[in-house]
């Protein structure tokens, strides 16, 4: 009635006879009681004296057969029990003529059609034993009830009176192959797993086969020769079971990829998550995300997008083993639950995935470079349940997402995440609420004469439990957590408080606001700045927007339109963190911004001589090549502000400078440097005198007036 049939999901285990498991014993049992049966079986139909109903007999063979070569109608499209119809001819068989005939036809056809789709030798043994001990179960419920057909002495009646009986067979028959059958794949997952999976569906399929029997039986006993009318609700029965399935099967698979689907993710996970419990059989989930697959949709339209996806998947199923589960969660989000011994297996997988997209995809004879990023979470490592495993495992998807490193594995210390900084986003929201988020200002200065180019703001929290929390921890989270526009929208109005504050005492100071990435690909961040400029009367020129290089590797395009848009409105714009990123030069060359900030991470390694020294000198030329002022940040010592001078760079800033201070303090300095308040050119206008033009900024024009010699 069932047989394993070839597994389509992940197995963590492979079927092994080496090893001492329920699997492999009751491979040896089955296999040596059952084919002893089938050769005893095979000597007694050979040996029987007097055949009886010949033709009856021949016929229900032949039907048996071409029944049994069917391709098997499987629950789920991955159990391992199907549903076989020649069931019904077999037990036929097994009430006419005894357990001989029934034992010798359902081996052959057995064998027949394992042989026919090339199952494994171990199936094409297991299969036929199983069947012949099913079938002497039911023999044996045969024997007690009175009835032991022979060939010799078949059963010449079948009444109301034997239903009785024919339900214990069917009942003995059943449970001995759901038995076996799942103690023989018990190494896929648990033996009550296997039972219970599909049970319903399962059941009352084999019942409905097995109910046709006493028909096959009557037609058979009085008129042989109409035995074949008998498949029309046999293949009746077939084509809707196959129907009912190809139905469960879309319903598990997403339509463009042919990928199984978020549910059938998690139906794989629930049972590798079995397995691990069962018997600690370790396993991986791979999280995959194109990287700019967006792009992709909006620049070159959705049929394009669609065809990137079916190409993916096509990859994705050339380098996964077969045990392994692939599937399409929606959009370009990937997961593969990978069999694996430990990190380094999945680790393994998910580097054949990264390499296998080495090569560009050609497309309507477009070359499109798409890389994947991928996150790995481990069981047990990682996590044992299937939520936290897929929720570390985005995370570790994200990380490889930012940190542009392709792959990596889940680590809680860097999980954004965890218990801990999800409560971290509910007190930033708070604190934004209660307006406890401050700025610091930290002075930019010119390096020739040490006047003030104006302050870059920094934001400031201090927890009231946890006290200082530094910007480099609680923006990710805000960029991830979608707050990140609330935090920016605050830092802009505090920016132009302070500017106001300080122009109504008479000091016009431009204001230089970080901006990070998730607000220029967002599209709040114009209107807020428009709305701030205008609540506060502020011309648009005092304010700066720095923003990292890193950013424009990854969103050139959509930068500079964003950009190029904040410009119009008359801010400047600053390329911070500059060296850090991988742009290039042409890509520089169109990006539209008014400074660029050598990241300190060069300036902290300048010694006389050293590589980064020939590095800051060739970042500055590049800068005055493309007719934009350098700032060095990171300042610390008047050695550095020497060779920097010597470079020729245009501003500097950092501790030697000074540390960023809170308004009060920042206006003390500013003052103190700058007694009648007035500021060097801002870098706008800078740019503006490159370009021949005379700059418009309140700061435009103003040469600084009383620049106190730069500090000691
Ligand atoms: P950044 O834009 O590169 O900011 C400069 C960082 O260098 C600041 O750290 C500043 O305190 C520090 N710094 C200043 N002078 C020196 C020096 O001489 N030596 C050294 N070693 N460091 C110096 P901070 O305030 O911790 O900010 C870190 C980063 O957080 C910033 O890097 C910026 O990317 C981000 N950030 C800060 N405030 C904001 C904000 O309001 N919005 C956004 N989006 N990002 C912000
Ligand atoms: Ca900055
Ligand atoms: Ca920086």
């Amino acid at each position: 009635m069932s047989r394993p049939a070839t597994p389509a999901r992940p197995k963590p285990g492979e079927f092994s006879l080496r090893t001492v498991s329920l699997s492999s014993l009751t491979w040896y049992l089955t296999v040596s009681c059952g084919l002893g049966l089938i050769v005893l079986a095979g000597y007694h139909v050979m040996t029987s004296a007097g055949l009886d109903l010949t033709a009856a007999l021949i016929m229900d063979a032949v039907l048996l057969v071409a029944l049994e070569l069917l391709p098997l109608v499987q629950g789920r499209g991955h159990d391992p029990q199907g549903v076989v119809m020649s069931t019904a001819f077999t037990c036929a068989v097994l009430f006419l003529w005894g357990i001989w005939p029934a034992v010798l036809m359902i081996a052959v056809a057995s064998i027949a059609a394992d042989l026919n789709v090339g199952k494994s030798w171990w199936k094409v043994a297991f299969n036929p034993a199983q069947y012949a001990l099913s079938v002497a179960a039911g023999y044996l419920v045969m024997r007690m009830a009175g009835h032991p057909s022979s060939l010799a002495h078949p059963l010449r009646h079948f009444g109301v009176s034997d239903l009785g009986w024919a339900f214990g067979v069917w009942m003995a028959y059943f449970i001995v192959n759901l038995a076996l059958v799942a103690a023989a794949v018990s190494y896929t997952s648990s033996f009550m797993r296997v039972i219970t999976d599909d049970y319903w569906h399962y059941t009352s399929m084999t019942f409905a086969v097995l109910a046709l029997s006493p028909l096959i039986v009557i037609v058979s006993l009085h008129a042989w020769a109409l035995t074949p009318l008998l498949l029309i609700p046999l293949l009746l029965l077939y084509h809707t079971a196959q129907m009912s399935l190809e139905r469960e099967h879309a319903a598990a698979h997403d339509a463009l990829t042919g990928l199984a689907n978020r549910d059938m993710l998690q139906f794989t996970l629930g049972e590798a998550l079995e397995a691990f419990h069962h018997d600690g059989r370790s396993f991986g989930l791979l999280l995959i995300d194109l990287d700019d697959f967006k792009l992709v949709n909006d620049t070159l339209g959705h049929q394009v997008g669609d065809m990137v996806l079916v190409h993916f998947a096509e990859r994705l199923r050339g380098c996964i083993r077969p045990g392994d589960q692939v599937c399409r969660l929606g959009g370009d989000e990937f997961a593969v639950v990978v069999a694996a011994a430990d990190e380094q297996d999945v680790r393994a997988v998910a580097e054949r995935v990264s390499a296998s997209f080495g090569d560009p995809f050609e497309l309507e004879g477009v070359l499109l470079e798409i890389e994947p990023s991928i996150g790995i979470a481990v069981c047990p490592l990682h996590g044992v349940d299937g939520d936290t495993l897929l929720r570390h495992a985005d995370v570790a998807m994200y990380q490889a997402k930012e940190a542009h490193t392709g792959i990596e594995s889940y680590r809680r210390e860097r999980d954004g995440n965890s218990a801990d900084r999800l409560s971290l986003i509910g007190e930033l929201r708070q604190a934004l609420e209660d307006d406890a988020i401050e700025l610091h200002y930290q002075p930019k200065l010119t390096t020739v004469d040490a006047s003030v180019l104006g302050v870059e703001a920094l934001v400031r929290w201090n927890h009231p439990q946890r006290g200082y929390i530094p910007p480099d921890s609680f923006i990710p989270l805000a960029e991830r957590s979608g707050i990140m526009h609330l935090l920016t929208e605050r830092v802009v109005n505090l920016a132009l408080e302070q500017i106001s504050t300080w122009r109504a005492e008479g000091m016009h100071v431009p204001i230089a606001v970080n901006i990070s990435p998730a607000d220029l690909l967002g599209r709040r961040l114009s209107g807020i700045v428009t709305a701030g400029l205008r609540r506060h009367e502020i011309p648009a020129s005092m304010l700066q927007l720095e923003i990292t290089e890193r950013m424009v590797d990854h969103h050139l395009s959509e930068t500079s339109q964003a950009l190029s848009e904040l410009r119009e409105l008359g801010v400047t714009v600053s390329l911070d963190d500059f060296g850090t990123g991988y742009s290039s030069l042409m890509r520089l060359h169109e990006l539209p911004v008014d400074e660029i900030k050598i990241d300190r991470a060069f300036i902290s390694s300048m010694g006389s001589g050293s590589a980064a020294e020939g590095i800051v000198q060739a970042l500055v030329d590049l800068a005055h090549a493309l007719g934009l002022p350098a700032i060095a940040e990171g300042v610390e010592t008047p050695e550095e502000w020497q060779r920097l001078r010597a470079f020729r760079c245009d501003g500097v800033q950092g501790w030697h400078v000074a540390v960023p201070m809170p308004g009060p303090d920042a206006t003390i300095w500013l003052r103190r440097r700058h007694p009648d308040g007035r500021t060097a050119p801002s870098s706008h206008s800078m740019r503006s005198t490159k370009a021949g033009l005379v700059g418009n900024g309140p700061g435009a024009g103003r040469s600084a007036l009383s620049a106190v010699g730069r500090p000691d």
